[in-house]
């Protein structure tokens, strides 16, 4: 236990071998970002280090560093490599530090100087941002490969309501279809921006179709009728003479 030299005079027990100071976490963050530090008690047991990162035994003093709630240092570059070779399908949890198996990702309500820059620099690589809490995809990818992307998560739920509902009428499944168009179905993170434009689409198909429908019904009234009409019959017309009658 000691006290950090800086104006905030913090109670720390956090110790940097290479200055030979105790440091709080905002000495820590401001002034020795890339130096080994460990506790005190640690000093004392052992004052032997290595200020290289561990993943590429490289030397800490070069490249952008990143320092875990745990306070081991890596290259960011590092344990971008070292995360993205986990399987995809690894759970927030499962990112640990590859020198002390503490977690990656610090816990929600976590606040500290390091905790805070930690989850900034997360928050650049792809594969964290789910375990931030932070929307998995970018404003930068195209909206084409986000319906490409929803188009595929949808096609294996519409072919098996097809399958279950194959006996019921064509409307019903039709229903039934536009529903789970206008309704998300649940899970889905990635919000369709083409929604709304999609349900106007449909919309607005669905008026031509009863349009289209309602002039044909009349075209053909009209002409049944048309087809009654003596006046509009050319046989009972007393001026019209057909050739056939003498
Ligand atoms: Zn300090
Ligand atoms: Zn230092
Ligand atoms: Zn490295
Ligand atoms: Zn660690």
């Amino acid at each position: 236990m000691g006290l950090c030299k800086c104006p905030k005079k913090k109670v720390t027990n956090q110790f940097c071998f290479e200055h030979r100071v105790n440091v709080c976490e905002h000495c820590l963050v401001s002034n020795h970002p890339r130096c080994i530090v460990k506790s005190y008690l640690h000093w004392l047991q052992d004052s032997d280090y290595n200020p290289v990162c561990t993943l590429c035994n490289g030397s800490l003093a070069e490249g952008d560093v990143i320092r875990l709630v745990c306070y081991d240092v890596f290259h960011l570059a590092c344990i971008d490599k070292f995360s993205q070779s986990l399987p995809p399908n690894t759970a927030p949890a499962g990112y640990t530090c590859p020198n002390c198996k503490n977690t990656i990702f610090p816990p929600e309500k976590m606040v500290s100087p390091v905790v805070d820059q930690l989850r900034h620099k997360l928050s650049s690589l792809q594969w964290a941002r789910a375990g931030l809490g932070l929307p998995v995809v970018s404003c930068t990818v195209s909206r084409k490969t986000l319906d490409k992307r929803q188009d595929n998560l949808q096609q294996p739920q519409q072919d098996h309501d097809e399958n279950k509902y194959q006996r019921r009428g064509a409307i019903d499944w039709f229903t039934r279809w536009f529903r789970t168009r206008v309704n998300k179905p649940k899970g889905q993170l990635i919000d369709d921006p083409n929604a709304s434009l999609k349900r106007t689409m449909m919309v607005f198909f669905l008026v031509i179709l009863a349009f289209v429908t309602i002039v044909v019904i009349f075209t053909r009234v009209g002409r049944s009728t048309a087809n009654r009409d003596p006046l509009l019959d050319p046989m009972s017309n007393p001026n019209i003479k057909v050739q056939g009658d003498h």
